[in-house]
């Protein structure tokens, strides 16, 4: 697979052809705000790499997926969050609509445990 889908929206954000509130950048992935945040921080972090969803991305660029899980740990320190919640959406059943991976970082309010 090419590390490029040319239809994919988060692809485009990588390359700087669709704009994004862009909180942080290094080799492997790139983290911006969420258009329609569900908290006070809302980033959602990205591999550079296309692949759809997060057993692909460990499949085919495990590196890569570490590059996700570490810069998400940037993010957090970065907003001032000692405590976040990292989740990855995998298929349309549980609200997938973007399918190229990305972890939601999301912090900054009181959580619920089961999730919603
Ligand atoms: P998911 O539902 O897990 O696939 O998450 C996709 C997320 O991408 C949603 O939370 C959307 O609000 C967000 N989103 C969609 N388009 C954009 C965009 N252009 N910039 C930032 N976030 C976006
Ligand atoms: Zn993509």
């Amino acid at each position: 697979m090419s590390d490029r889908d040319p239809d994919c929206l988060f692809c485009k954000i990588v390359a700087g052809e669709v704009p994004a509130d862009i909180v942080l950048e290094n080799d492997e992935a790139v983290a911006f705000r969420d258009i329609n945040p569900q908290a006070p921080t809302h980033v959602l972090v990205i591999p550079k790499v296309h692949q759809p969803n997060a057993a692909e991305l460990a499949r085919n660029a495990p590196d890569a997926l570490a590059g996700v899980f570490t810069t998400a740990a940037e993010v957090a320190a970065g907003e001032g969050l000692e405590d976040y919640r990292a989740v990855f959406n995998t298929g349309a059943g549980v609200g997938q609509t973007v399918f190229h991976a990305h972890l939601h970082v999301l912090g900054g309010r009181d959580f619920a445990w089961p999730p919603g």
